[in-house]
């Protein structure tokens, strides 16, 4: 700039870019959230103001509290890293207090509060009370909602769900989308075999077989066999005609606390259901043993898988005594409904041992904690040197398309064949489920899934035990890889269990945008599940909320 013949200033314009008029007040607005009195109304004037000379429409309107958090995120990094400089520091202070307060209440909330003095009003929020309302007129109340204020999500991406009104959650709880909510492999896929064909397994499709072949490869070698089906439950259901075919035997055991599904047959082996509310209690054909949990069970320390096994072989016996044939003992790999209780060494072997004495199969229920989740292994069982004769898959086989599969042996399959009686499941195995399958296995092997699920568990794990050296109502903490408990108790001694925390605890991180959830018998159990794209980032964020939630509520 020249004035007078002289230079009087410069403009350095490498710095301008094209962009959002929105932005511009963004900014502004961020730099008034950061004086100490700012108020939401007070920042609405501003917004106000400049609506009065340029309206803003409404994707502007909807666009301005998220800019303005990440120019508030921004101001907070570049402070910090220059907070070498003294002149600086006031600044990064206010603006920690600034996003703050921009955080104190939900997106929408703000946006409504800084956008009330515009001209053009955004309607198409979405009422989350009157969708509940519709929800109940038109689906059974059987069916339960999460929190006791519903959630709106309208979209998923990687290990983040995003409500409608904008808020993403870190989603720490669904093992379901085991690559991620919504994988763009998985997604592609799905859409390609989608618009190619879908018809069933009476035709020859490379597809199901390839993905057949992975699953194989997998397992132990005798595991050469596959059924697909369509969920957890039905692979269930089949694993239990397959074993009394082979056994010719009718009855099962299966340990307490535990869920195999939401058919008739699988409640009837679920004593998580059938000891629960609206159960019917355990019916003659299935016999219970004791969930082996050496924190709160009767049996602790190195001794306990064995003795918890003499357990399960007392109650054989007593089956066998009333002359009742046993077919298959259904077991999780870690007990996840039970409370996320992981079997005590020695237990699966030993127990093995004596089912098979009784004649009968061993079926491992992988549908939680299958597929690389325990981090040191692809299945549950590995971590216990026992081969099962039926493994069951499910949840995460399809990142939430749903599939189920059951792998067995040629022996096992060859006696349901020979039952001469044709087995068939219309979408089981069809080619978009086989391409969905290919590319979940695909992901878990190219992203290196499994060992980024034993990495994020043990920095979960370290973090919590040392949270628990603060905490005086941690319990117990559990599990393998990214599949982990927190046992909340009252008293260390008693163990009287503390589900009044842990729930709090888990509204508590849902306020903060951290979905969990409890379990086990006694519902004290907050349950660490994430889709395994988690970060090391996330895991940390994790844990510092949990440190705060925890002094608060715990
Ligand atoms: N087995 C276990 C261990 C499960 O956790 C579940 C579902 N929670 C099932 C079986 C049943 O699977 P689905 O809901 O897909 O039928």
């Amino acid at each position: 700039l020249i004035q007078d013949d002289a230079v009087t200033g410069i403009l350095d314009l490498g710095d301008t870019l094209e962009g959002p008029w929105v932005a511009d007040l963004a900014i502004a607005a961020a730099y008034a959230f950061m004086h100490e009195q700012a108020t939401a109304e007070a920042v609405g004037t501003l917004v106000g103001a400049y609506d009065a000379v340029r309206p803003l429409n409404a994707d502007e309107q909807q666009a301005l509290v998220p800019l303005l958090r990440a120019r508030l995120a921004t101001s907070v990094v570049l402070t910090a890293q220059r907070a070498a400089m003294p002149n600086d520091a006031p600044t990064l202070q206010s603006a920690e207090a600034a996003i703050k307060r921009a955080s104190a209440m939900p997106p929408r909330a703000l946006e409504q509060l800084l956008c009330a003095g515009c001209r053009v009003h955004r309607s198409g929020g979405v009422n989350t009370a009157r969708l509940a309302a519709r929800r109940a007129a038109v689906l059974p109340g059987v069916l339960s909602l999460s929190y006791a204020e519903p959630l709106h999500i309208v979209r998923g991406r990687g290990q983040y769900l995003i409500s409608s009104d904008g808020r993403a959650y870190l989603d720490m709880v669904n093992n379901v989308c085991h690559v991620g909510h919504c994988n763009d492999h998985v997604v592609r896929a799905t859409a390609k075999q989608s618009a190619r064909l879908n018809t069933n397994t009476r035709y020859l499709h490379e597809g199901v077989l390839n993905w057949a072949d992975r699953l194989v490869a997998t397992m132990p070698d005798a595991l050469d066999t596959v059924l697909f089906v369509n969920s957890g439950s039905e692979a269930n259901e089949l694993a239990l005609r397959l074993a009394r075919a082979a056994t010719g035997a009718t009855d099962v055991a299966v340990i307490d606390g535990a869920y195999h599904g939401n058919t008739s047959a699988c409640i009837d082996m679920s004593p998580y259901k059938f000891n629960g509310a609206g159960g019917r209690g355990c019916p003659d054909w299935v016999h219970v043993v004791p969930a082996p949990d050496v924190y709160r069970g009767e049996h602790r320390g190195d001794d306990a898988g064995a003795a918890y096994a003499l357990e399960a072989a007392c109650v054989l016996g007593e089956a066998a005594a009333k002359g009742r044939a046993v077919a298959a003992f259904f077991a999780e790999s870690l007990l996840s409904c039970g409370g996320q209780v992981p079997l005590p060494p020695g237990y699966l072997p030993a127990t093995i041992e004596h089912v098979r004495k009784a004649g009968a199969l061993y079926v491992a229920d992988e549908v939680q904690v299958g597929f690389g989740r325990v981090g040191d292994a692809m299945w549950g069982f590995q971590l216990h040197d026992v081969v099962p004769d039926i493994v069951v898959l499910g949840k995460p086989i399809g990142n939430g398309h749903p599939i189920g599969a059951v792998v067995t042996t040629r022996a096992i399959a060859e006696a349901f064949t020979a039952t001469g009686m044709e087995f068939f499941s219309t979408f089981g195995g069809n080619p978009v489920s086989a391409a969905v399958g290919n590319a979940v296995l695909d992901v878990i092997e190219q992203e290196g899934l499994m060992k980024r699920a034993a990495r994020l568990g043990a920095r979960m794990r370290a973090g919590l035990e040392q949270l628990r050296d603060r905490v005086p109502s941690i319990g117990d903490i559990r599990g393998a890889g990214l599949f982990l408990g927190v046992e909340f108790v009252h008293d260390h001694e008693t163990l009287e269990p503390a589900a009044d925390i842990a729930s709090a605890v888990v509204n508590a991180m849902r306020e903060r945008g951290v979905l969990l959830s409890t379990d086990g018998p006694l519902q004290n159990v907050i349950k660490i599940k994430p889709p395994m794209v988690l970060t090391e980032g996330d895991v940390d964020m994790v844990l510092r909320l949990l440190g705060d939630v925890c002094s608060a509520h715990a």
